[in-house]
């Protein structure tokens, strides 16, 4: 399956920056070049070079990108109104970054840099939409207090009206690495994130977190979104009721027995 290859790579994208820190700790990026195209649509604004892929792919991408950002507030019962500017780049040298599916997320400027590569296919539809839901999630949920649920609710909220890579991918992953995936409460240890397969750790992050979004709402992921890894496995048994250990048999039961419908 060389698409869902591609796909893993795409979710990886934000390993770039460890712990994607960069995505919380940057005020905003500097040093921007004038040789941008400006598109306004909507509550974006994009940036692309002229005569760009990107710049040919605007009306698209702000459509799936809408979507996104409405399915979003749905998914964490959230309103949100901002207004986000997404820098787009050419090749990951123009935007200096170390891959073709890369990017960053600067929540206090509500501003997005990524690869915009062609195709338009599901992995860039993907990586645009993480990017973006790291701003909502971050500015609605608060800072998050672990690598897990940093990367992990930004992926766990891609909705699938344009693309099948959200649940569709994420589930049937989980269910096909059982083997190769380690516990959550380990993953929920920063320490133990950042020596884990950047793909093995942001993929088991968002299946769960999709998982425990779909089956418990999204009240008592809010009580745990910014808790620190020394209390975190503590706080999610009281929020949900249930050890992790259990939610996590649950989860794997459920992806197991996952059809796609
Ligand atoms: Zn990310």
């Amino acid at each position: 399956m060389p698409n869902r290859r591609r796909v893993l790579r795409a979710a990886a994208a934000c390993v770039a920056v460890p712990f994607a820190s960069a995505c919380h700790q940057i005020l905003g990026p500097s040093g921007y070049d004038a040789n941008w195209q400006v598109f306004d649509r909507g509550r974006f604004t994009f940036y692309a070079r002229p005569s760009s892929f990107a710049a040919q792919s605007i009306d698209p991408l702000s459509i799936v990108l809408d979507d996104q950002y409405n399915a979003t507030t749905v998914m964490l019962a959230v309103q949100y109104a901002a207004h986000v500017s997404m820098y787009l780049y050419a090749d990951p040298k123009d935007g200096d970054f170390a891959g073709n599916f890369s990017g960053v997320a600067y929540p206090d400027t509500l501003t997005v840099r990524a690869t915009c590569l062609p195709p338009l296919d599901a992995n860039l539809m993907s990586l645009l939409s993480h990017e973006m839901n790291h701003l909502i999630t971050r500015n609605t949920l608060g800072q998050s207090g672990t690598a897990f649920m940093t990367e992990g609710i930004a992926s766990a909220v891609i909705t699938e009206r344009y693309h099948s890579n959200g649940r569709h991918f994420y589930y049937p992953w989980t269910a096909s690495h059982l083997s190769q995936l380690p516990p959550i409460a380990s993953l929920l240890d920063d320490d133990f994130w950042n020596r884990t397969s950047s793909q093995v750790a942001y993929n088991t992050s968002a299946s769960f977190l999709a998982w425990l979004i779909d089956t418990r709402g999204p009240a008592p992921l809010k009580q745990v979104f910014t808790v620190r890894s020394p209390e975190a496995v503590e706080r999610i048994q009281s929020a949900y009721g249930q050890p992790v250990t259990e939610l996590e048999s649950a989860w794997k039961a459920f992806c197991l027995a996952y059809k796609g419908a």
